[in-house]
């Protein structure tokens, strides 16, 4: 596989890597595309097939494993399957397009050891692990038992960011937004516009 450059955001669930990377990708001048995850999770609330995940079957999910499809999966919560295909890798690449991804703590760095050199691997930082559970219960769109499986998973999360390129700190969004706009178009070499 050859092509552009590829750029992860990974931080516990609640911590705004959606936000951070639904802005960037507003950005044309990076040329960014979004790597779209298969998953084996239901679909929720406006979540569409194609542009949110690829939504398959935890029996499909594992075909794919099988016939070595992905570049890499988690089975992130328990039966809750998520995986980067090399498909859609390879298709952006071909619309030569860099590849923002959304994906979780161990995914990313898993991509980045596979990528070294085109990788950029950024961490949202939350303010705190409690903040972390206003966010969540804000959403409200997962059960309270739902939510404390994303916070618990969150503290062990948190241990990893010395292993990521850069660290965000989101405590107040625009300065986090524009400081990963300023990363992202450092790290893929163009000049900002804003
Ligand atoms: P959610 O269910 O909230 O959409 O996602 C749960 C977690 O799975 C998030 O941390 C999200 O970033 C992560 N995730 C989404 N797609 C992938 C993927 O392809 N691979 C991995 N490893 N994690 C993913």
């Amino acid at each position: 596989m050859k092509g552009g450059k590829l750029i992860i955001f990974s931080a516990p669930s609640g911590s705004g890597k959606t936000t951070i990377v639904r802005h960037l990708l507003k950005q044309s001048e990076l040329n960014l595309a979004f790597s779209v995850s298969a998953t084996s999770r239901p679909r929720r609330g406006k979540e569409k097939e194609g542009e949110h995940y690829y939504f398959i079957t935890v029996s499909e999910f594992k075909q794919h494993i099988k016939k070595d499809d992905f570049l890499e999966w988690e089975e992130v919560y328990r039966d809750n399957f998520y995986g980067t295909l090399k498909s859609e890798v390879e298709r952006l690449w071909a619309e030569g397009k860099n590849v923002i991804f959304d994906i979780d703590v161990a995914g990313g760095l898993r991509i980045k050891k596979k990528f070294p050199k085109e990788t950029l691997a950024v961490f949202v930082k939350p303010p705190s692990v409690d903040e972390l559970k206003i966010r969540l219960k804000k959403r409200s769109t997962e059960s309270d038992d739902k939510i404390n499986m994303r916070i618990a998973k969150a503290s062990v999360e948190l241990a990893t960011a010395p292993q990521f390129d850069k660290v965000i700190k989101n405590y107040d969004l625009d300065t986090a937004l524009n400081e990963a706009h300023e990363l992202v178009a450092e790290f893929v070499g163009v000049n900002q516009t804003e």
